[in-house]
């Protein structure tokens, strides 16, 4: 077990270059209200763009951080078989239209020695979803990360989302969902792991 603070933000925030960043949202969606035919200063909309320009901060905060400082902390176990945590919730932001996305991720791997907490295991799924992201890369992202810092035999990672870039517009699909998933080590190379992954995440 090392001794590294893992909660720790890995780059601290500067105060001047946040508020910065909020005055530029800020003009940026008033000049898209503009734009949109709508008068930015009409009662209803006269705080919208400073509300975005905070809720931008929220929600797309995980840009600055490094998810992988979670994972940072193991402990030595001699187990060797599968842990899942499933049903992890997450909201994120597709990037071609900056819409969201929301839905559940079911994480498991083998380890090989050392094992992790398993809200560490949810903290690195809300932070790569905390950006703008696609669904495929975010499912990717935390399959590498696991398998990289927990160094266990496999990962099996699947994520479910509804994205209202596409129950909203283009389509119209209320209700489909997609679902993405990423493996490595033995679950990519055993047919059997990749199974009982699948069995112990599907309902
Ligand atoms: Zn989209």
């Amino acid at each position: 077990m090392t001794s590294t603070d893992p909660s720790a933000p890995s780059s601290a925030t500067d105060p001047a270059a946040d508020a910065a960043r909020h005055a530029r949202v800020e003009a940026a969606v008033r000049e898209m209200l503009t734009a949109v035919g709508e008068d930015p200063d009409r009662d209803g909309l006269r705080e919208t763009p400073s509300r975005i320009a905070r809720m931008y901060t929220e929600i797309l905060r995980g840009r600055g951080l490094d998810p992988k400082r979670h994972l940072a902390v193991t402990f030595a176990e001699d187990h060797h078989e599968m842990v899942v945590l499933k049903d992890i919730p997450f909201d994120s932001m597709c990037e071609h239209h900056m819409m969201p996305f929301t839905g559940t991720a079911h994480v498991a791997y083998v380890p090989n020695g050392s094992i992790v907490g398993l809200s560490k295991l949810a903290r690195v799924v809300e932070e790569y979803a905390r950006r703008l992201q696609v669904q495929e890369r975010l499912t990717s992202q935390v399959a590498d990360a696991i398998f990289e810092c927990l160094e266990p035999q496999g990962v099996g990672v699947v994520m479910e989302a509804t994205h209202t870039c596409m129950t909203m517009r283009g389509v119209k699909k209320p209700g489909a969902s997609m679902v993405t998933s990423a493996v490595r080590g033995t679950f990519k190379s055993s047919a059997e792991t990749r199974a009982e992954f699948m069995g112990l995440v599907s309902r």
